[in-house]
C-alpha cells in the first residue's frame, strides 16, 4: 500500500514541487537557498552574531532594551527561501510546510524547553483568523509540542482588538499599537500559573507582537517565557 501510494504520490519538494527522497523535504537546490540559522546567535532574540562562544551572548539591541522573554531562537533567516516558506505557510494553507517547519523549530527550541513547558501560539485576531481560516502559528506550536513531547494550547491567548497590518510600520509604532492587545483567554484560567511557556510565531521582526504576548503570559502567572519563531528578520551587515 505504502509503495503504491509512493508511486501515485511521490514526495515533492515543499518549495518547487520537484521530486525528493522523503516527505516534508526540500530538493538540493531549494535546501541550498534556505538560510537555516546555525552557529552563534543572540540568546534572547536569535539574531546571528559573529564568532564563536561557549556561553550565552546577547546582541547590542537586546543589551540596550532587553525583551520581556528569557531566551529566544529562530530556525531560518527571513530572506530567500526563509521568506518564501513563511509566505507560503501564511497564505497557502500549507500544512505540509508547517509539519517540516515545526521539526526544524523543535530542534532549535529543545534547549529552551523543560518537561512542564506549555507551548502556546501567538494569536491572530479573530477577523484575520476567519479570513485565513487557520492560524499558522498554532500549526507550528502543535508540531513543536509533538516533536518535544510537550503540552500545548492553541487558544490560550487572544487579541482584544483588531490590530492593523504592521508591515512597514516603525518600531515605536508597532510596540505602541500592540501593547495591551493580547491577554490570556479568561476561560483558560490558571493554565499558565507557575508554568514555563514557549511562545511560537511564524516570523520575528521587531519583536513587538512577541513582547505583547510575553507580557500577557507573565500577567497570567507564567513562570518563565521563551520564544521560538520559524524565521527572523536579519538586517544585512
Ligand atoms: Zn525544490
Ligand atoms: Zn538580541
Amino acid at each position: 500500500m505504502q509503495t503504491l501510494l509512493r508511486m501515485l504520490y511521490p514526495p515533492r519538494c515543499l518549495i518547487c514541487g520537484g521530486l525528493v527522497e522523503s516527505d516534508f523535504g526540500l530538493c538540493a537546490a531549494c535546501w541550498r537557498d534556505t538560510p537555516f540559522l546555525s552557529g552563534l546567535a543572540c540568546a534572547t532574540c536569535g539574531v546571528p552574531l559573529p564568532g564563536v562562544s561557549d556561553r550565552a551572548e546577547h546582541c547590542d539591541a537586546c543589551l540596550a532594551t532587553p525583551p520581556p522573554w528569557r531566551e529566544g531562537t529562530a530556525a531560518l533567516a527571513y530572506r530567500d527561501n526563509g521568506r518564501t516558506l513563511v509566505l507560503m505557510l501564511k497564505h497557502g494553507d500549507r500544512h505540509d510546510i508547517a509539519a517540516a517547519a515545526a521539526v526544524w523549530m523543535a530542534a532549535r527550541a529543545k534547549p529552551l524547553a523543560g518537561p512542564g513547558t506549555l507551548v502556546v501560539p501567538v494569536p491572530l485576531h479573530l477577523r484575520r483568523h476567519l479570513r485565513r481560516r487557520f492560524n499558522q502559528s498554532a500549526l507550528l506550536a502543535q508540531g513543536i509540542a509533538q516533536a518535544l513531547d510537550l503540552d500545548w494550547c492553541p487558544d490560550a491567548l487572544r487579541r482584544h482588538r483588531h490590530t492593523p497590518v504592521l508591515d512597514g510600520r516603525g518600531r515605536e509604532e508597532r510596540f505602541r499599537t500592540l501593547s495591551d492587545a493580547i491577554s490570556l483567554d479568561p476561560k483558560r484560567g490558571g493554565l499558565m500559573r507557575d508554568r514555563p511557556v514557549l511562545l511560537v510565531d511564524d516570523v520575528m521582526t521587531s519583536g513587538a507582537t512577541l513582547s505583547a504576548a510575553t507580557e500577557a503570559c507573565l500577567a497570567a502567572g507564567a513562570g518563565d517565557v521563551c520564544v521560538c519563531t520559524l524565521a527572523r528578520v536579519v538586517k544585512d551587515t
